[in-house]
């Protein structure tokens, strides 16, 4: 039979001591407690299966459980000498409710149940405190009245707060006692029944109330989705003795953690709340939330001989220690102090994490209410996962499983601090991670212009190829369209600048150079901060967190590469992209993506001199001038990788998106080239399409103009070469050809390609290995993966353009709805964040096979944004991919992830 109700009281506890499926997290951390001895006020749970009962009856319990809570309760008389509802020695009990979220805040709780003109006297008597006694009785009067006959504060609006009494704790026990006579008047009047005084009948009525409240009326579908089930029912009760903290001088109560939360420091750490009044709101939410809240440095490290003292705020904005007399005369403290923080280590030596306790001190003796683990900053997690790893207390695996590789991101970039209230003006998408400050430009030009010495936010309704130069030079983008895989959003994650997109409440006006909020207007010059971590747009600048990477971050990483089975390798191209890739740990470049090599002002004047031309001989003419450039950008990255596996993909991007666009850009090319500006711009119209990322783009560029793979692939083989024979690299090269929907052009492409190696190492003398492979970026590569294989070397999935053709969902333009597909559930999450697994995951894991049946062991990887999500990752694991590769800055979050789902893969 199921049991109801489970005691636990010193030394002892019932049931599955330590199991929160049973007995609900602070219900099995207390039954730890009392196991371990340790000093917890007696009490019981009450199981789900109790809860239900009470359910089935209208809130309240059956005869046979309340017969059940009568027994439970007489054992808590048993253990402290005194009765509950006795007139001459009572005691009384708090009721908290577990909700069925873990660690979903402060639960639902009531206190003092037991309180009557009767039992008030008794606690009056026991404490030696009337004006205690009669304070409590006040508060659980004015509690009943407005949770329990649910009054409204208009109704009580005659009754004025108790007198304070000068350097007293309490108001008097007369002023006290007026107020529960007025209170119960005020319910009297409003025709209710009044307060019972059966003790019993409270704790029935109470319990009732705390299980059903008003938000389980609510039951419509969309809104419960829309809610994400915030309000799970409760799945536990507790039912335990009242300890004081309001009781005397030497009452109190206050938080201990067995580490510091937010630094990770591995000693206990506490604080105290003063016995005369809350002085500050440190909840879990608190203190979790924050990386540096102001709570943390209340915290004080439990050895220190003052560290129990209630810092009042001006004690604590001077940084005073408390007077010596007052220490001298409290060694109480620290005694209590001494027993908390061995309790800490026992604490977590036992649940072998980071605890946090809450305490409360009647009249000089230490109670624990509450032990659970910690939530940890980012930070704090990482330190205590190796830490307790190198002693020995958990393996290097648990330790592994651990850091949420989200939280990663945290420690890799700027944060805002905490303690900031930032005037956010509006909201987007949170395309890449950290905050930046800086003055608001409208254009690449001006970014790379006032770049240089001033910190700068690039703000642009969209941004392209031709702004990189200038993207590069800028603290932060903030676009007002785009998806997370649009330009803006890959570039920016790219280079690891914070970066907002679809911030759809903004209005640009780049002639007035203006932005436009509401009211509001931002003028070029004025500071602005984006949070690409949350989204914010915030007016004005706001104190910032630098990034913060321990030992202990490198330490964690190294062991999760003993388990991992995924390369991971890293999108990047640029010196820094590579310096970035390489210091992070990746195992190569699985996605240099060479139209980003020319982005650079003067090369984009030359890619459009070549895409201006009139014949393929002008064409060539143009091409001649960036092979040596390219052959270089080559050169030096086989020179960076240190003999690494490197993807080079060939040209993708549609050529209009080279071209200028601006009338000023028309005539500077025009200039440039010596042909007319109305050539130029009617070229560039011509080139310009409706659908460009289903247009002439990828491969369909090279079957139209092959001189442009054929330079592209004369540069690659001559750099291999010098890399190979000059500098003695070993480059294992895949040169990687994009937007493949068949065999057919995926051979012409290989023709080109060994056409130009043969040339090229025959002039050499010379043959060096390499292969090609196709982007499976569309669909129908996916789906005649088998026949494409028989010509191709690898795979490398490009899901963000197969997500895009598989949902038929723009990228660039998916913000704009995604967040309300999210919102009312219709999506798990964003797509192109997180693999489809259904559709594209599908797609992906047949290709795969089918690619692997036509040439086993073919080396097979992704290289989308997904590489870098967690989640995504944990997929790619599971189907056997050989890597995936993602943008350096993610690359310490796909190590972990890598790791995780390795060991998870082999639990
Ligand atoms: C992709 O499509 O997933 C990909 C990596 O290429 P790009 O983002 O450059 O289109
Ligand atoms: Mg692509």
């Amino acid at each position: 039979m199921t049991k109801l109700i489970y005691a636990f009281g010193p030394g002892q506890a019932d049931g599955p001591v330590g199991d929160p499926a049973i007995l609900g997290h602070k219900g099995a951390g207390l039954a730890t407690m009392a196991c371990l001895g340790l000093p917890v006020p007696p009490g019981f749970i009450l199981s789900k299966k109790a809860l239900s009962i009470c359910l089935d009856h209208g809130g309240q319990p059956s005869p046979a459980l309340k017969k059940h809570i009568r027994a439970a309760l007489n054992r808590i008389s048993a253990i402290s000498g005194r009765i509950f509802g006795d007139p001459a020695k009572p005691f009384l009990v708090a009721l908290r409710l577990e909700s069925g979220q873990l660690l979903s805040g402060t639960p639902a709780s009531f206190l003092n149940i037991g309180l009557n003109p009767q039992t008030v006297e008794g606690i009056a008597a026991l404490s030696g405190n009337r004006d205690f006694a009669y304070d409590q009785y006040r508060r659980f009067v004015s509690t009943y009245a407005r949770r329990v006959l649910a009054m409204d504060a208009h109704q009580f609006s005659a009754i004025k707060p108790p007198p304070a009494q000068k350097g007293a704790l309490h108001p008097s026990a007369d002023a006290s006692r007026q107020i529960i006579a007025a209170y119960q008047a005020a319910i009297a009047q409003t025709g209710q029944s009044a307060i019972p005084e059966d003790p019993y009948d409270q704790l029935w009525s109470i319990l009732a109330t705390l299980l059903t409240p008003t938000h389980q009326a609510q039951n419509h579908k969309t809104q419960d989705m829309v809610q994400d089930r915030a309000h799970s029912p409760a799945t536990t009760a507790i039912i335990q003795m009242m300890v004081f903290d309001r009781l005397d001088a030497k009452s109190a109560r206050g938080y201990a953690f067995s580490r510091h939360p937010q630094s990770g420091r591995p000693h206990p750490h506490g604080m105290i709340i003063s016995s005369n009044g809350s002085l500050m709101d440190y909840s879990p939410a608190n203190y979790s939330r924050a990386n540096h809240s102001p709570a943390d440095d209340r915290l004080q490290p439990l050895d220190r001989p003052d560290c129990l003292f209630p810092q009042s705020d001006s004690a604590q904005s001077s940084r005073k220690s408390p007077p010596k007399s007052l220490r001298q005369s409290s060694p109480w403290r620290a005694a209590v102090a001494r027993q908390l923080s061995k309790i800490c280590g026992q604490l977590e030596q036992h649940d072998q994490r980071v605890q946090a306790i809450s305490f409360v001190i009647e009249n000089g003796q230490l109670w624990l209410l509450k032990t659970e683990n910690a939530r940890l900053s980012a930070r704090a997690t990482i330190i205590t996962a190796v830490d307790m790893a190198e002693s020995g207390l958990i393996d290097q695996r648990e330790a592994i499983m651990r850091v949420d590789p989200a939280l990663l991101d945290r420690l890799l970039h700027a944060s805002i601090a905490s303690d900031v209230r930032p005037d956010i003006m509006t909201s987007g998408l949170p395309t890449s991670p950290g905050a930046a400050s800086g003055i608001a430009v409208f254009s690449a030009l001006e970014a790379r212009r006032r770049g240089k010495d001033t910190p700068v936010i690039l703000v642009k309704e969209a941004t392209s190829p031709e702004d990189v130069y200038g993207m590069t030079k800028a603290n932060g983008i903030l676009t007002t369209s785009g998806g997370m895989s649009s330009h803006a959003a890959v570039i920016a994650r790219a280079l690891g600048r914070a970066c907002v997109c679809s911030a759809r409440d903004l209005r640009i006006d780049s002639q007035a150079k203006t932005l436009r909020i509401g009211a509001t207007i931002i003028n070029q010059g004025d500071t602005i901060t984006i949070d690409g971590s949350t989204g914010a747009v915030i007016r004005g600048a706001v104190r910032l967190i630098d990034p913060d990477i321990s030992g202990d971050f490198a330490t964690l990483l190294d062991w999760a590469d003993r388990y991992r089975r995924l390369k991971v390798r890293a999108n990047a191209e640029t010196r820094e992209e590579l310096e970035t890739a390489a210091r992070f740990g990746a195992d190569g470049v699985g996605l240099c993506r060479t139209e980003h090599m020319f982005f650079d002002h003067e090369r984009i004047l030359t890619m459009q001199e070549m895409i201006m031309a009139k014949d393929e001989e002008g064409r060539r003419a143009a091409l001649g001038k960036l092979l040596p450039i390219q052959r270089r950008d080559f050169i030096d990255l086989f020179a960076q990788l240190k003999n690494q596996p490197v993807t080079i993909r060939l040209l993708d991007p549609p050529l209009h998106e080279f071209l200028p666009r601006s009338e000023e850009e028309f005539t500077a090319l025009s200039e440039r080239m010596g042909i007319d500006r109305q050539t130029v711009r009617r070229r560039a119209t011509r080139l310009a399409e409706a659908n460009p990322m289903l247009g002439h783009r990828g491969c369909r560029l090279a079957i139209t103009y092959p001189e442009i793979y054929e330079m592209q692939a004369q540069a690659i083989f001559e750099a291999t070469l010098e890399a190979t024979h000059r500098h003695g690299d070993n480059v294992a090269l895949e040169i990687m050809v994009p937007l493949v929907s068949s065999l057919r052009e995926m051979d012409f492409v290989k023709v080109i390609i060994d056409a130009v190696a043969r040339r090229v190492f025959g002039q050499a003398n010379t043959t060096i290995p390499y292969k090609i492979g196709p982007t499976v970026e569309l669909p129908r590569a996916a789906l005649c993966a088998r026949e494409i294989a028989k010509i191709s070397d690898f795979f490398s999935f490009g899901t963000n353009d197969l997500t895009q053709t598989v949902l038929g969902l723009s990228r660039d333009d998916a913000g704009t709805f995604i967040p309300t597909y999210r919102e009312y559930a219709v999506f798990d999450a964003d797509p192109f964040v997180t693999l489809d697994e259904k559709g594209v995951g599908t797609l992906i894991a047949q290709a795969t096979q089918a690619g692997r049946q036509e040439q086993p062991g073919m080396i097979i990887g992704i290289c989308g944004e997904h590489g870098g999500d967690p989640d995504s990752i944990r997929f790619c694991e599971k189907i056997g991919l050989d890597y995936v590769s993602c943008s350096p800055y993610r690359v310490p979050i796909a190590r972990l992830a890598a790791a995780q789902s390795a060991l998870q893969d082999s639990a």
